[in-house]
């Protein structure tokens, strides 16, 4: 086996804690990743809460995952020891039904593995980045480029995937207005790759003191969603909502600002599910869409993006021991924009 330590919640009312722990050994189409730093997704405190379902604990959360290859499997093609390589939010899938056969093993009908808090096909829990390493097969490693700051690359794993995979889905860009609905880890990104492909940019916020930031990642317009007068100026005004808030929101209030035929995709993921008044809808033929991470391939496509293009998130960096606190500020919207631990300090 492979001896790693990590951060744990014992429990969904406990803090993280240190914690050793093993992980499979490296079999011959996997690959063995020393992390260096891991990114601190709303998703991770989500599950360690149990806000979604009922965890599997003890839990490792963390899948923005980035470091070095440290071994390789007899097998494995695709990485070299010493390479970078990163882990997102799935591990496997059943790479048979027809979404795997299309790139979409995010959405895998067979029931994929996540990173962490999920049964692997062994029957062991996953366990995530908040860890000294991760044995991974390596059909969902992904390369990263060494042109980045690695640390500020890591969020690009899920808060990245995430906000690409929606806007090209849906063709965002030239001559479409876009609101980003909350400027946390997603919704900061969600600014820079709008603007990056061509779209104009509205960050719709709770929090004012976030309007200079937005404007310096380059929203072209930024309305605080507390003040009626900012919301009534925006009514009718967008193509499309890309909606990243954790908790509970009022979605009437929100489809009121699409034009006609404007699409609100929600990849935030509150516990509560969301009311939407008929009327919202019919009036003005709006759909409300859902997307989910995004596949291997479309990951690895942007990531490449973001290489070219010099694209990362602006980052926190953190000491694991720190955890909690960092928590605590994102459950107040208190992050810019994303906390990354530092995995030398574990
Ligand atoms: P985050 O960094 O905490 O950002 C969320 C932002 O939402 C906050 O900064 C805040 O922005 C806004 N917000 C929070 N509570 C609000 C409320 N009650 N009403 C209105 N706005 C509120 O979180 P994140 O890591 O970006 O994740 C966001 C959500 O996406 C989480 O639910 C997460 O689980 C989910 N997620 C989904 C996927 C997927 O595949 N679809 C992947 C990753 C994460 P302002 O201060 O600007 O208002
Ligand atoms: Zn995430
Ligand atoms: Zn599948």
């Amino acid at each position: 086996m492979t001896q790693s330590k990590g951060y744990a919640a014992q429990d969904e009312q406990t803090d993280l804690a240190p914690w050793n722990f093993e992980r499979r050994d490296v079999g011959a189409h996997d690959v063995l990743i020393e992390i260096q730093y891991c990114g601190v997704c709303h998703s991770d405190l989500h599950q360690i809460k149990n806000d979604w379902f009922p965890g599997i604990f003890p839990m490792v959360p963390g899948h923005e995952i980035v470091g070095k290859i440290a071994a390789v499997g007899a097998h494995v093609t695709k990485f070299k020891v010493g390479e970078l390589a990163g882990v997102g939010c799935m591990v496997d899938s059943c790479r048979t039904c027809e979404n795997c056969k299309q790139d979409l093993e995010q959405y895998c009908l067979g029931g994929g593995t996540g990173t962490y808090n999920s049964m692997g096909k062994d029957g062991i829990p996953t366990y995530g980045g908040y860890s000294s390493n991760i044995v991974v097969s390596e059909d969902f490693a992904l390369h990263i480029s060494d042109k980045l700051s690695l640390a500020a690359v890591a969020p690009l794993l899920c808060a990245g995937i995430t906000t690409y995979s929606p806007l090209r889905h849906w063709k965002v860009g030239k001559g479409h207005k876009l609101a980003v609905l909350g400027l946390g880890g997603l919704g900061h990104m969600a600014v820079k790759f709008g603007v990056a492909f061509g779209a104009d940019v509205t960050v719709l916020s709770t929090s004012p003191s976030k309007e200079a930031a937005a404007r310096e990642l380059g929203a072209h317009n930024f309305v605080v969603t507390t003040d009626p007068a900012q919301v009534e100026a925006v009514k009718g005004k967008f193509d499309f909502i890309l909606d990243t808030v954790s908790a509970k929101h009022d979605m009437g209030l929100y489809l009121s600002l699409l034009r006609t035929n404007g699409t609100h995709i929600c990849v935030g993921a509150p516990s509560e599910p969301h009311e939407i008044p008929a009327f919202a809808l019919l009036g003005g033929r709006k759909s409300v869409a859902g997307s989910g991470i995004g596949g291997i391939a479309e990951t690895q496509e942007m990531l490449d993006y973001c290489a070219e293009h010099n694209i990362t998130a602006e980052i926190e960096m953190i000491d694991i021991k720190n955890i909690t606190a960092a928590y605590e500020r994102m459950m107040k919207g208190d992050v810019r924009y994303r906390f990354v631990i530092d995995m030398n300090t574990l």
